[in-house]
């Protein structure tokens, strides 16, 4: 590059906004499409397991805390997940979804990234009776 554009394009700089992102300390609004987090709706879920069949990355498990009322725990491998969506596209009772707000995943320990989706008194009663699980 000659000099001369070099300076150019340097004075030009200083009357335009940076164009990178001052993230973390201001965060833009992620894409309505963004595959961030799995989100599940036990209300609507009915138990066939579709979901847990379909994921290629053995990331879901369904756990039953009462069939005849359908009463399920979801435990998610966050860690596992590949973010493809098939769960979400697969399950009928549009009980799946991918959250565009819940993208920011980093922790310093695994554990971490298992966690458990249902009513916070199903929660309770799986936690309580398996504390490691
Ligand atoms: S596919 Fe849907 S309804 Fe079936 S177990 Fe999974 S979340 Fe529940
Ligand atoms: S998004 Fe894909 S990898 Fe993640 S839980 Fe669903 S099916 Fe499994």
């Amino acid at each position: 590059m000659r000099l001369g554009a070099m300076f150019g394009d340097m004075f030009r700089s200083l009357f335009k906004r940076p164009v990178t992102e001052l993230y973390p300390f201001r965060k833009e609004p992620a894409p309505s499409r963004l595959r961030g987090a799995l989100t599940y709706n036990p209300a609507k879920c009915t138990g066939c397991q579709l979901c847990v069949k379909d994921c290629p990355s053995n990331a879901i498990e369904l756990i039953t805390i009462d069939k005849a009322n359908k009463r399920f725990v979801m435990r998610y491998y966050m860690d596992r997940c590949t973010f493809c969506a098939q769960c979400v596209q697969n399950c009928r009772f549009g009980c799946l979804g991918m959250s565009n707000e819940q993208w920011e995943m980093a922790a310093l320990n695994k554990e971490a990234f298992t966690v458990h989706y249902g009513r916070e008194e199903d929660l309770q009663k799986l936690l309580s009776t398996n504390p490691h699980e």
